[in-house]
């Protein structure tokens, strides 16, 4: 057995593992985290760094509440940038416009803002925009995902969080943790090993059909009259996710849409776009499959360059970067939370939202009730 036992291993340091021993270390636990990357490279950096609390399902925004503290918290405690600028949506067309009223009457002003087409416009930065109006989500939050995972990984080891970055973890129960490079032992092991779920609990990951989900990314110089907190949502994204699923007109929504974008709904897109001080994030599309192909198609990346920029008004934009991401998914649930034995707890986002609710799973994992399988 390696070095000595702590109170918690948590397996995994992309944002899930560390936002769990970011509230481990706060609660006064000794925390060891074991990862077989060198840093986070994970889909943590992968993503737009777009912290949408209010797009959640209705049922679960006390865990997304939650998670937005834990954002707070870890921004202050770790230097990272945290900008609360929340979410815009220009609605294009009047069926647009009628799901985001549908959407503020049903969640009310502290987290849907309706405004009007010259306020989107000044907002996102293109005063030529031709929408009819649209919604700010003030409550919604933006981070750089290329700096916050490294950012408390740094912090928490300063603070004496032990990192064994470069092993790999074979196998682990009874708390404890066989790895490439020897063992290691804690009264609990949260894992958090996103879509390697399928390596480490293959029964859990087949009973949750966890799979791989890719996304054509792009970042994309950003022109000074655009922030860099923006976060831009679209038609597609409003389609897309759990919180606004439940309003009356989001199937004519989706009905046009097919009408309107045959192209990105056929590449199940989400086209939206976030801000860093470097550039501009455009994507997405979305593949699922358990082992992915990992090229890039050329014309849905070029299509949701092109549809993004529309709304910005950015004539030939200049592509600095281009990758595919990918996030764990699963058809039958958002979440993976599951106790093989008493000392073992099971984390993963199995949607794309993983940042969004990190800091929430996060405590659900290490204070929640989850009930033991063995
Ligand atoms: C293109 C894209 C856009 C996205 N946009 C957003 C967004 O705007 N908002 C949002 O909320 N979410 C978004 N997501 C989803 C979000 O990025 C993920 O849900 C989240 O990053 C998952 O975090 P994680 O810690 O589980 O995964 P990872 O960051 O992948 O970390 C898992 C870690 O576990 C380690 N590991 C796995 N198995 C082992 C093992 N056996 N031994 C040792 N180490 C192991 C890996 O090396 C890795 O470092 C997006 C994802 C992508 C790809």
């Amino acid at each position: 057995m390696e070095d000595v036992k702590t109170d918690l291993i948590v397996i995994g340091g992309g944002i899930i593992g560390l936002a769990t021993a970011f509230l481990a270390h706060n609660q006064g636990l000794s925390v060891r985290v074991i990862d077989r990357s060198e840093r986070p490279v994970g889909s943590s950096i992968m993503n737009f760094g777009h912290a949408c609390f209010t797009g959640q399902a209705d049922d679960v925004q006390d865990i997304a509440l939650t998670s937005r503290n834990g954002w707070l918290q870890a921004a202050e405690k770790t230097g990272l940038w945290a900008a609360q600028s929340g979410t815009y949506i220009p609605a294009m067309t009047q069926t647009e416009m009628q799901v985001l009223e549908e959407f503020a009457d049903h969640r009310g002003s502290e987290q849907v803002t309706l405004i009007d087409s010259a306020t989107v416009a000044d907002a996102i930065g293109n005063p030529d925009l031709n929408c009819l109006g649209g919604a700010h989500l003030p409550l919604d939050m933006r981070v750089n995902p290329r700096e916050a995972a490294p950012r408390i990984a740094n912090w928490l080891e300063e603070q004496g969080v032990s990192f064994n970055w470069r092993h790999e973890v074979r196998s682990t129960a009874h708390g404890i943790a066989h790895t490439n490079r020897g063992d290691f032992e804690a009264e609990r092991v949260i894992c958090c090993p996103n879509y390697f779920l399928t390596q480490l609990f293959p029964e859990l990951a087949d009973e949750h059909e966890v799979r791989i989900c890719t996304l054509t990314m792009a970042l994309i110089e950003r022109p000074e009259r655009i922030r860099s907190d923006i976060a831009l949502f679209t038609g597609t994204s409003l389609a897309r996710y759990d919180g606004f699923s439940t309003m009356t007109s989001i199937d004519a929504l989706k009905s046009e849409l097919a009408q309107r974008e045959p192209e990105l709904v056929g590449c199940i897109a989400n086209l939206m776009a976030t801000g860093i001080t470097e550039g501009l994030f455009i994507g997405d599309s979305h593949e699922y499959d358990l082992s992915p192909e990992p090229f890039i198609d050329q014309e849905q990346s070029q299509l949701l360059i092109d549809k993004a920029t529309e709304y910005f008004g950015i004539k030939n934009p200049r592509v600095i970067q281009r990758w595919q991401g990918r996030y764990s998914d699963s058809r039958s649930t958002n979440l993976v939370l599951e106790q093989p034995d008493p000392q073992t707890t099971v984390l993963v986002v199995t949607s794309g939202i993983g940042m969004t609710m990190s800091f929430g799973v996060a405590d659900l994992a290490l204070n929640g009730q989850i009930p033991t399988r063995a």
